[in-house]
């Protein structure tokens, strides 16, 4: 098959794809008195942009200003670098008990980190992919893992005798462990939060659910920041852009923004997800816009790089002549085998974004490999 009839199977209408839990229904029209307490004094204006990278366990070995990217993989030897490739970009909602479309039960969830690592692949931000800043080694390819909806179940605090632990059976807390044993694993998923939702969806949790405390959430967002991870807006409560008008669209957007500025003062966040997929009316406040707090007066705007759908198959890599930054990118939810499917098709296709590991050239496939049968 070649890969245009492959990415044509894969583009389906992003509507039908919603997130959340099972009924789909994050909202909440008490959304200002749910985020009133994350709306600190701090001001988003003259946001600066922040050093994702210098945090732990980062970058590969530099000689003489040029890397020497290693890898432990040891089947990247056999992968031909193609850096004009596509990449995944994958996208999970709650880490739990079991498998459904919008669950990955947590054993499932660690094998597929574990299968991720075996095939090479390692993750990334979207700020590194944008900035073409992936520092990957040879033979081994890039992964957006995305999480949404800021749930407890992605990030759970245990209170153990005044001392606050990530709870290990959290999606955080089996992503640190699988980050402890895998080297190159770098804690480079992105995070698109809702900062004021129903059910617990307020920066992972609140007012006791899942034994979370309203006073905890902006000290998980800071940990995340500090470790590594990108901050990713998903709005204030999960509206679905499309039903309503200019005001509310930028409204939503600019409260997710403030939310995560009063977290982290000063942090740009450059990646906004679209709740349910859906993109308003008028597609530019997507990416940019402002919004009045008629109680303070202050005024909050955004500019985005990085629009994510909900759906569509993997994305244009950033070499790929179509990429543009600001953009929009298609993401693989994750159910069922998807991740696999996808790697399998990508291969298959000749797609498969492969790093040559010279951050100065670009490797291009040999003709051979771009349309096998
Ligand atoms: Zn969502």
């Amino acid at each position: 098959m070649s890969f245009r009839h492959y990415f044509s199977l894969l583009l389906l209408p992003s509507t039908l794809a919603a997130c959340g839990n099972s009924n789909g229904d994050l909202t909440t029209r008490d959304g200002a008195s749910a985020d009133s307490t994350v709306v600190a004094e701090s001001t988003p204006a003259g946001l600066v942009p922040t050093d994702a990278d210098g945090a732990m366990n980062d970058g590969p070995a530099r000689s003489g200003g040029v890397a020497v990217a290693t890898t432990s993989d040891t089947g990247a030897a056999n992968r031909e670098p193609n850096e004009l490739g596509r990449i995944m970009i994958i996208e999970y909602h709650l880490i739990g008990d079991k498998n459904s479309t919008y669950e990955r039960e947590r054993g499932q969830f660690r094998r597929d980190l574990q299968m991720l690592y075996d095939r090479g692949f390692r993750p990334v931000t979207m700020q590194q992919v944008m900035d073409g800043t992936m520092d990957l080694p040879r033979g081994i390819s890039p992964v957006v893992v995305t999480f949404d909806d800021a749930s407890p179940s992605q990030f759970r605090y245990i209170e153990k005798n005044g001392e606050l632990e990530i709870d290990p059976t959290s999606g955080l807390g089996i992503w640190l462990d699988f980050a402890r044993t895998h080297p190159e694993w770098k804690n480079r998923a992105v995070f698109c939060m809702l900062s004021g939702a129903a059910a617990g969806r307020s920066f992972f949790g609140e007012k006791g659910i899942e034994g979370q405390k309203s006073e905890w959430r902006h000290k998980k967002v800071r940990f995340l920041h500090e470790q590594g991870f990108e901050l990713c807006n998903h709005t204030l409560w999960h509206a679905n852009l499309g039903k309503y008008g200019d005001a509310m669209v930028q409204e939503q957007i600019a409260r997710g923004v403030m939310a995560i500025d009063s977290a982290v003062p000063g942090y740009k966040v450059r990646t906004f997800a679209l709740p349910l997929g859906v993109w308003p009316r008028n597609r530019a406040l997507a990416y940019k816009g402002s919004w009045t707090d008629p109680k303070s007066g202050r005024t909050v705007s955004y500019d985005f790089d990085a629009v994510l759908e909900v759906a569509g198959g993997p994305a244009r890599g950033p070499n790929d002549p179509a990429f543009k930054v600001p953009g929009n990118f298609n993401r693989i939810e994750v159910i069922g085998d998807a991740i696999e499917r996808s790697i399998n098709q990508l291969e298959k296709a000749g797609q498969r974004y492969v790093s040559d590991g010279d951050p100065n050239r670009i490797a291009r496939p040999a003709a051979s490999t771009s349309d096998s049968p």
